[in-house]
């Protein structure tokens, strides 16, 4: 029996089944973790529809409250959970860490929103109001590479906003959650939160379940397609968080040896498998190699291995079948261009691949045209800053891009040429929790964090009043 239990109506309960999860450092067991049922899944939206009417007339305040005493179990548990996230997905210790603690940060973060009635207009002949009222049951959809940073873009909101929740990790990485339900169950009113792991088959039963009000899914374009299409017959409410390709474009007045560093730490943190890691880079021709040979010489100096040893920067993939896509990308960027680091993966258990440097490829390529999601990052060359903007909004993502200069005014007024949901100057994938976060065009839908991520969670309803 596994020591994980899944959460369902305020019940620590085991699985119908139960499987292992592996540690990709090693592809040894983790521990075994309980998987549920299709009825597991329908007593868990049965549970949280029957806690809704109760939630969400508890004064806001009280939902607060609730929000607060969850960062505070997540903070006095943090280095036990940073420790099971290495173990499930990978990173490096410290990373984890800091995914914890920006976990608690988030659910913090929300605690300081309100949802007032907004005066729309109160004039002699009428009152308009604008009320937020909560939706229901809340399917939240989560992936492998950020399992908890990501599933505090939707429970915090969620929760605040008077909803109820249904969340669904990634079957490689759901141990930190289902350990998150064991720290919350006494915390969170029965059936309020419901926590299940699947084995990547009951996200399509959870989004066409005619009690789930809303999905709020992060994962790839192609199931985001899905959930879009298992929503349409009852025109629920759906935010779609998905993949990118973004762009770095980096100016002629860039010191290679300055920007080199920060251009790397944005492609490989979490050996790339980052929403918006930047996936593409294109260099000035005037700077192009020595760009190039300072990014290699970054490559070849960093330390990877098991985010628990002491030392290590870069983890492996979190699973054999990224590990596999992102192998066959190398070897097909090879076809083309130049390997100037990296490029092999060691001959050592675990899903590792040295940070991988290719130059001399442009777009056309998979490597360049595809979402690459692992520590490969191509170089690309350009001569006019105009065609590499243009080649950037080409790809039919538009999550994130960057602009890197010392020319501000000429990096600002290229900024407002990238078709994307979020543009950064001189940096890359700075995501806090007051900033709203969205795609544009195959990256998504709607929009989490901040003030209109949580509107998400609502239905707009307008009082009219004749006077
Ligand atoms: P995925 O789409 O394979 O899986 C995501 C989740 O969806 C998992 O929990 C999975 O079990 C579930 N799922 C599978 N089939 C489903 C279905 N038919 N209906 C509903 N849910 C289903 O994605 P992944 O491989 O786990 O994650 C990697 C992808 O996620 C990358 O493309 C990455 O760019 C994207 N991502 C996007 C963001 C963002 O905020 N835009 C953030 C992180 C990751």
């Amino acid at each position: 029996m596994s020591e994980y239990k899944l959460l369902i109506n305020g019940k620590l309960v085991d699985g119908a089944k139960s499987s292992p999860v592996l540690n990709p450092a090693t592809e040894e067991a983790v521990a075994a973790c309980p998987r549920a049922s299709e009825a597991q899944l329908n007593e868990a939206v049965s549970a949280a529809k029957a806690a809704f009417p109760s939630w969400s007339a508890t004064p806001i305040a009280e939902r607060k409250k609730v929000l607060s005493a969850i960062a505070d179990a997540i903070e006095a548990n943090a280095s036990e959970l940073a420790r099971l996230l290495t173990q499930e997905q990978g990173k490096p210790i410290g990373d984890a860490t800091g995914e914890v603690y920006g976990t608690a940060a988030f659910f913090r973060y929300f605690t300081m929103l309100d949802l007032p009635v907004k005066i729309i207009e109160d004039s002699e002949g009428k009152k308009v109001e604008a009320h937020r009222r909560p939706l229901g049951v809340i399917g939240a959809i989560v992936p492998w590479n950020f399992p908890m940073i990501l599933m505090a873009f939707k429970l915090p909101p969620a929760l605040l906003a008077g909803n109820t929740v249904v969340l669904k990790p990634a079957p490689t990485t759901p141990l930190t959650s289902l350990k998150l339900g064991e720290l919350i169950k006494d915390i969170v009113p029965a059936g309020v939160v419901n926590i299940i792991a699947d084995e990547n088959d009951l996200g399509a039963a959870l989004t066409a379940h005619p009690d789930v009000r809303k999905i709020s899914f992060t994962g790839s374009t192609a199931t985001g397609q899905k959930v879009m299409a298992g929503a349409a017959g009852l025109l629920k409410r759906i935010t779609l968080e998905l993949g990118g390709n973004d762009a770095g474009i980096v100016l002629d007045d860039v010191n290679p040896k300055e920007a080199a560093p920060k251009l790397f730490q944005s492609a490989f943190q979490n050996s790339g498998q980052v929403c918006i890691a930047m996936k593409r880079l294109y260099v000035h021709e005037k700077i192009y190699d020595e760009m190039c040979d300072e990014l290699a010489n970054i490559a070849n100096n960093t330390i990877i291995g098991d985010g628990l040893k002491q030392g290590t920067q870069l983890g492996p993939l979190q699973n054999k079948m990224q590990f596999e896509k992102v192998k066959e990308l190398i070897e097909d960027a090879k076809k083309t261009g130049n390997v100037i680091a990296g490029g092999e993966t060691p001959d050592e258990k675990g899903y590792f691949i040295r940070p991988t440097i290719v130059r001399d490829i442009t777009d056309g390529t998979r490597l360049v045209d595809e979402e690459q999601f692992g520590p490969v990052l191509p170089v690309i060359k350009y001569s006019d800053p105009d065609d590499a903007i243009a080649r950037a909004n080409a790809s039919p993502y538009g999550l994130g891009g960057s602009i890197w200069s010392n020319d501000k005014d000429k990096a600002y007024e290229l900024a407002t040429k990238l078709e994307s949901g979020s543009v950064w100057i001189n940096k890359h994938a700075d995501l806090a929790p007051n900033i709203p976060f969205g795609g544009a065009r195959l990256s998504g839908l709607g929009s989490e964090l901040g003030e209109e991520g949580l509107a998400e969670f609502t239905q707009l309803k307008i009082i009219n009043m004749a006077k």
